[in-house]
């Protein structure tokens, strides 16, 4: 088993990133925050308690993300992993160490995606994912080849409810309150790697993928 992580404020790219790398890599891409939207999608109890939290920018407590990682791990067995958006705070860190422990693996390499706060809110502002698959694009960075309509898949393109500026602003705050931590966390096992996320996403998934080796 492997594991990696993509850490980074919300808007830093991970998802973006983490569709290159998984489809050049093949690793299996856990997204806590897509599966949390199938959750409130699905209209599950876990999206149903998910759903507050998510729209106002909060984090989801901890037990119902590891309720979903555990169960995801244990559906899809021994295989490489990039997780995206997790862990988000101390106790899910230890927590993973515990779960990965006990399948005799761990953290092998942490992804710190470094970007500038201005540049953030711009990325996030323009930020649009399609409904059916999942993939993200941005107006001006990113866009699809017809407008509202997703290259992959031809869903229908939308901007996350959480995704107002209103929202962003918190959303940057929780991460510098409850996850920033983590970079400190990782760097003193010595997994972590910083790599420059201010680039095109083509460029910064290539520097994370040469990493990879
Ligand atoms: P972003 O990284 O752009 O904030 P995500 O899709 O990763 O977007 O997360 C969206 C929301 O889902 C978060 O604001 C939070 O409410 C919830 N969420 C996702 N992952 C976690 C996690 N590991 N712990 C707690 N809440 C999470
Ligand atoms: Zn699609």
């Amino acid at each position: 088993m492997q594991t990696i992580i993509l850490l980074g404020a919300p808007g830093a790219g991970k998802g973006t990133l983490a569709e290159r790398v998984r489809d050049v890599a093949h690793y299996t891409h856990v997204s806590t925050g897509d599966m949390l939207r199938a959750a409130v999608k699905a209209g599950t109890p876990t999206g149903l308690e998910a759903k507050r939290y998510m729209e106002a920018g909060e984090l989801v407590p901890d037990a119902v993300i590891m309720r979903l990682v555990e169960e995801r791990l244990a559906r899809d067995g021994d295989g490489k992993y990039m997780f995206d958006g997790f862990p988000r705070t101390d106790a899910q860190a230890v927590m993973l160490d515990e779960v990965l422990a006990r399948a005799g693996a761990k953290v092998d390499k942490v992804f710190l995606l470094d970007v500038p706060q201005d540049v953030i809110v711009g990325r996030i502002s323009g930020r649009r994912v399609c409904r059916k698959c999942g993939a993200v694009y941005h107006v001006a960075n990113i866009p699809p080849k017809v407008e509202g309509v997703c290259d992959q898949c031809g869903g229908e393109l939308y901007q996350r409810a959480d995704d107002c500026e209103a929202t962003v602003l918190n959303r940057l705050e929780v991460y510098n309150r409850q996850t920033a931590g983590l970079i400190d966390f990782y760097n003193k096992k010595g997994v972590l790697v910083r790599i420059d996320a201010s680039a095109s996403p083509k460029a910064t998934a290539d520097a994370m993928l040469e990493l990879l080796g």
